[in-house]
């Protein structure tokens, strides 16, 4: 069992912050003004490298630094390879920038026929509706644009977006996502969401926030509210490593799941953060006691400056080998990569088909043990030759 499982010791509280009075630590506007984002507030509690001084000055002209004081909280002051320092302090790697390495990794400029829309499979959009977050992710894949540190200049234009899912009605799902879309105030989503409800073709909205782990103090009744009165409103968080389920996540995503807002979760596999199997399991074990389904886990996007942090494609496929059979089905994330260039979600499985013949197929279970089941004969129909070429397609 991973460190510290039991919900007894997860953190909880105000940590550094014990002399703040309680209103103002459950305020999230309090929390956003009081945002570690320089260089002498990191060193007033760490004991910086180098590497990261040299990133803190870079960071305004590539992606800014700041983190909310939850989540500064969780950085162990003593470990320098702390999970959590390294997904939000920047370092000088970020400046090496590889060959393969690009600004908009998945391709997402070509497909936005209107600004702030990205229209790449044929049924649901993306709709980037700022481009702000309460803290910034060293690995953002829209770094390009999140946090406008490269001059960017991405305007939310939501009334044209609105336009285009009403005009296009093979738009049944939208994904509202940013930078952050939780930090707009709760007259704006629920102005969005209400806009939104009305058109008919959209049979449901899904967002992605990373707010519930930065800043839970952001999910109000309020905010619950305006989910529930226009939901099905679907909501995929980002949590990367177990010390991230903190009690306070823990109160927002049952505040989130009472008011009937379905939880999945998005990781990142990162080097040396959480690409192990010890910590992986941890996490997925901690989100499903939060209601929260593990939804994906990416392999790191090819971005500008991020090879420090991406670990490698065998890592992730070690990892779900590890998990599959070995813990409960509703823990196993689907490994995924978004394709470069903008080719969409391609999934990526271990091996559990070791042999099709012309009658069976052959498989490994979980323990390494081979079983048999017969190929296309149930109800006592011959074996489909169309079943032995997909399985043949499926091992090649
Ligand atoms: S919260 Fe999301 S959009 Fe914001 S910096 Fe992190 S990964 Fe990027």
């Amino acid at each position: 069992m991973y460190p510290e499982d039991s919900i007894d010791n997860w953190h909880s509280g105000q940590g550094l912050c014990s002399a703040t009075p309680e209103v103002d630590w459950s305020s999230w506007s309090w929390q956003l003004r009081n945002k570690v984002s320089t260089l002498s507030q990191l060193e007033e509690y760490l004991d910086l490298s180098e590497s990261e001084k040299e990133g803190c000055q870079f960071a305004d002209k590539k992606l800014s630094m700041a983190i909310t004081p939850h989540f500064f909280n969780l950085i162990d002051f003593r470990d320098s390879s702390c999970p959590i320092r390294r997904q939000v302090i920047p370092s000088k790697e970020e400046k090496l920038v590889g060959n393969e390495e690009l600004l908009d990794p998945v391709g997402e400029d070509a497909h936005s026929p209107v600004p702030g829309i990205v229209h790449r499979y044929p049924d649901r959009v993306l709709f980037l509706i700022t481009d702000r977050c309460a803290a910034y992710c060293r690995y953002c894949t829209r770094s390009r644009m999140v946090s406008n540190a490269q001059d960017y200049n991405f305007h939310p234009e939501l009334e044209q977006g609105l336009t285009y899912i009403e005009e296009n009605q093979s738009v049944r799902d939208v994904l509202l996502s940013g930078g952050d879309p939780l930090l707009l105030s709760d007259r704006k989503l629920d102005y969005l969401l209400q806009r939104l409800k009305k058109i008919p073709h959209l049979e449901f909205i899904r967002i992605g926030s990373r707010i519930p782990v930065f800043l839970p103090q952001r999910i109000t009744d309020d905010l619950a509210n305006i989910f529930a009165r226009h939901g099905p409103v679907w909501l995929s968080i980002h949590v990367n490593h177990p010390k991230e389920c903190t009690l306070e996540l823990k109160q927002a995503c049952d505040k989130l799941a009472l008011a009937g807002v379905p939880l999945g979760n998005q990781s990142v596999l990162l080097r040396g953060i959480n690409d192990d199997l010890e910590t992986m399991k941890s996490l997925v074990h901690r989100l499903l006691m939060m209601r929260v389904r593990p939804y994906y886990l990416y392999q790191c996007d090819l971005i500008t400056g991020s090879s420090h942090l991406r670990s490698t494609i065998s890592k992730g496929v070690e990892i779900i080998r590890g998990l599959r059979g070995h813990t409960s089905g509703y823990a196993i994330p689907q490994l995924v990569i978004d394709a470069p260039g903008g080719g969409g979600k391609v999934p990526i499985n271990p091996e559990f088909v070791t042999k099709v013949t012309d009658d069976e197929i052959h498989l490994k279970n979980f323990q390494g043990k081979t079983f048999k089941y017969p190929l296309g004969k149930e109800m006592g129909t011959p074996c489909s030759r169309d079943s032995k070429e997909l399985f043949d397609q499926i091992l090649a």
